[in-house]
């Protein structure tokens, strides 16, 4: 292009002003258009799609009747939640000013923490991310910035920003990061300390600069601003331990120890996890470990369960999978007794249906497979497990 063109006036067809290069830009059918009408209907279409994010009107019992269709048991935490979550869609909302409604789940491996929060996003309609607090690092150590977990939802979200900005995170293994008494290292981040502090100001409600592509932060980089006053946030953890903490108080004159409960608060703080983390998450819910007769329902749900899923799976193959009394209690009572809650059901199942699905494969006619006490004893002996 030679200097003239850059001089090359251009009118603007939807203001009627001239402009020259660089300030318009050229459509195929010779259409102009300018700077300011970019920017200007930007904004336009973007206020329309901020008035399109209808924010679910939902009640608890409603939320809490839907969450009962995916997840057994755990009443009290499926209320709890539901009740947070209208609380905290009401603050966006109406813009109230009141606590945002943060969330920490306290249970034991595979007793629906995860399934909950999934759940929960899919009723809302809101966009939703599972990160690994495990993987993120305090800025100046190797590992990923706390930031990205933002990306993560603007990338779930389709990068529709308005739509993430009012999403869902779930960060899980939050008790790895305790804060691991005095013995903590200056070079390396061992205790996880410093990424609960990173968190502070992403989960309590801020405009953050998030790297477009990921990665660390680097001062020439543009960023994406990112507000998170709007985003729920809910962490989950184990905390294997954490009901034994308990303090002995020696009463008056008499040397005598009184083991006292403590506030479950108090109890997390001993464990590590630092209080104005703690502050930031006002809702703390605590699940229960799965019964064996829960464990048997999960096992029985009719469209996502577990068994419903190796159904579908060989009736591909002309298998009718089914599974008698005997069988499923017997499962079930495996699962509860290595403390695995559902994720242990998986396993033992998998176990168990390996063999099936690899000959499965080979048949031609249509048949009932019936799984037994017995098939499930025969494998176990076979398999040389002990349950
Ligand atoms: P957690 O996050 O507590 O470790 P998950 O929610 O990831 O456990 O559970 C793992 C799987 O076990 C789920 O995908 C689901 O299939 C099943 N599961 C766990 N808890 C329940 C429950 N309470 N009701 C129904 N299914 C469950």
């Amino acid at each position: 292009m030679n200097n003239n063109n850059a001089l090359e006036q251009f009118m603007c067809s939807f203001c009627g002003n001239n402009y020259s290069r660089p300030n318009v830009l050229l459509g195929l059918d010779n259409s102009i258009i300018c700077e300011n009408c970019i920017e200007l209907y930007y904004d336009i279409i973007n206020i329309g799609k901020e008035e399109e994010i209808e924010i679910n009107d939902l009640t608890p019992i409603e939320i809490y009747q839907e969450l009962n269709k995916f997840v057994i048991g755990q009443d009290k935490a499926k209320k709890m939640l539901s009740v947070a979550v209208v609380n905290h869609l009401k603050r966006v909302k109406h813009k109230l000013d009141v606590e945002k409604a943060n969330v920490l789940l306290i249970g034991p491996t595979g007793s629906g923490k995860t399934l909950l929060a999934k759940n929960l996003a899919k009723i809302l309609k809101l966009p939703f991310a599972i990160v690994d607090a495990t993987v993120y690092t305090e800025a100046g150590y190797v590992g990923e910035d706390v930031e990205n977990i933002l990306l993560r939802l603007l990338q779930n979200a389709n990068y529709d920003k308005g739509l993430a900005e009012k999403g869902i995170v779930f960060i899980d293994e939050i008790d790895k990061l305790a804060r691991k008494g005095e013995n903590v290292s200056i070079t390396r981040d061992v205790s996880g300390e410093g990424v609960q502090n990173s968190l502070l100001k992403i989960i309590e409600g801020n405009v953050i600069n998030i790297p477009p592509q990921g990665g660390r932060k680097h001062p020439y980089q543009e960023y994406i601003t990112f507000d998170t006053t709007n985003v729920l946030f809910i962490c989950a953890g184990a905390f294997d331990g954490l009901e034994k903490t308990k303090i002995t108080k020696t009463i008056g004159f008499h040397k005598k120890d009184q083991v006292i409960e403590e506030s479950i608060c108090d109890n997390l703080i001993k464990y590590g996890i630092i209080p104005e983390l703690l502050g930031r998450l006002p809702n703390v819910i605590q699940m229960d470990l799965l019964t064996e007769k829960e464990l048997k329902e999960i096992l029985l749900l009719p469209d996502n369960g577990i068994i419903a899923q190796y159904q579908k799976l060989l009736l591909v193959d002309n298998v009718k999978l089914k599974f008698d009394e005997e069988a499923i209690r017997r499962i079930a009572y495996m699962a509860y007794n290595t403390q695995g809650g559902a994720r242990s059901l998986k396993r033992i199942l998998e176990d168990i249906m390996i063999d099936i699905m690899f000959e499965s494969s080979n048949n031609q006619e249509n048949y009932d497979y019936i799984i037994t006490k017995e098939t499930i004893e025969d494998h176990l002996n076979y398999q040389k497990i002990k349950i």
